[in-house]
């Protein structure tokens, strides 16, 4: 089954509000939709979602990056997901969201050959995933309210941005923990924004709200100070900007500079380093989450799918898809009801395009 075109279209997708971090501010979700077609008839989707300020891809640089892999890719067989990888690290450095885009739609079609979901064509055994829902950043009593809100959804895991204002982030916690009761759990990410004495601080007091861990306190240029983080505080630290790719993966843990990893599609250039980044943290004995950007269902739907389907990613950040508005175009049973996802039996991603 060989690959016989790669289409990629830009869609607008539109927030429902912008989302607010320490790190910029995302207010428009434009996304860039691939189509690959093969000789057997079959064809698939995946999409590369645009963050400019933490994978430095925009829609247009990743429809660049799509032409340009293009070229390379025609011909090869969709099957050899290894060599097709290989293939395009060997034509073209970084552009992790365009590789990405082509490695979900690989899926999709391999996937959809085999007659399976894509989390059981990944292993999984059912598609039942939890997942969390992100507080951005605003003032603390806004936060707090936005927290009750989502309880009230049914989210039991609670995200919240940090790293702007310390004492802020400190009162937020306070207050979202007051409002919340005991029994949700809280997790934080700072995106980079503190200092490693600041994160230090921080999280040592956050410890009395029961916080379940920090994700990427500080900046992805000090991992001297990430390692520091960590040694010095009880909570467990996780790697998010920090950690790419499985080279990211194994160097942080055998720097022994976090306790956990949060995976993302974008960032690791899609499922197949995506699942080496688990393997690797798994027999570290490091726990993953997986996170997304601002994606549309179908970057969604295979982060879910890779959830589903490995043991060791025991979180989920996947509300992406609580932010922005439906897309007229783009069909798909995957949604979350509340907090859970559950995945379809429909062979593939489950996702549909007008193309
Ligand atoms: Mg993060």
């Amino acid at each position: 089954m060989k690959i016989t075109d790669i289409e990629s279209k830009i869609f607008e997708i539109q927030l429902k509000e912008p989302v607010r971090t320490a790190i910029g501010q995302i207010s428009v979700g434009n996304t860039v939709i691939v189509k690959i077609s093969t000789d057997s008839g079959i064809c698939g989707l995946g999409e590369g979602a645009p963050t400019p300020f933490v994978t430095g891809d925009t829609a247009k640089s990743i429809q660049i990056a799509i032409t340009t892999l293009k070229e390379h890719l025609i011909g090869m067989d969709t099957l050899a997901i290894e060599a097709i990888h290989q293939r395009m690290n060997d034509c073209l450095a970084y552009n992790t969201s365009a590789k990405a885009a082509i490695d979900i739609a690989l899926h999709d079609i391999c996937a959809k050959n085999a007659g399976l979901p894509l989390y059981r064509y990944l292993g999984g055994t059912n598609g039942h995933v939890v997942t969390d829902k992100t507080i951005g950043i605003g003032t603390p009593e806004k936060m707090a309210e936005d927290a009750v809100k989502a309880v009230e959804q049914g989210f039991e895991f609670i995200k919240v941005k940090t790293g702007l204002s310390l004492e802020d982030d400190l009162l937020a916690i306070e207050l979202i923990r007051k409002a919340v009761g005991p029994k949700i759990h809280i997790k934080v990410d700072a995106n980079q924004g503190w200092s490693v004495k600041q994160a230090i601080e921080a999280i040592e007091r956050m410890r009395s709200y029961d916080v379940s861990f920090v994700e990427q306190p500080v900046s992805v240029h000090d991992e001297d100070g990430l390692k520091q983080v960590k040694e010095s505080v009880t909570l467990p630290i996780m790697a998010d900007e920090s950690c790419f790719s499985p080279y990211d993966a194994l160097r942080l843990i055998k720097h022994r500079a976090i306790d956990m990893i949060n995976i993302k599609l974008m960032k690791s250039g899609g499922l197949f380093p995506a699942i080496q980044m688990a393997n690797i943290a798994e027999v570290a004995g490091i726990p993953c989450m997986i996170g997304c950007m601002m994606e549309s269902a179908i970057g969604i739907a295979a982060a879910v799918a890779l959830a589903a389907a490995r043991s060791n990613i025991m979180y989920a950040d996947l509300d992406g898809l609580l932010f922005t508005k439906k897309h007229p175009d783009i069909r798909s049973t995957i949604g979350p009801i509340g907090a859970e996802y559950q995945l379809s039996e429909e062979s593939g991603i489950g996702v549909h395009v007008n193309y």
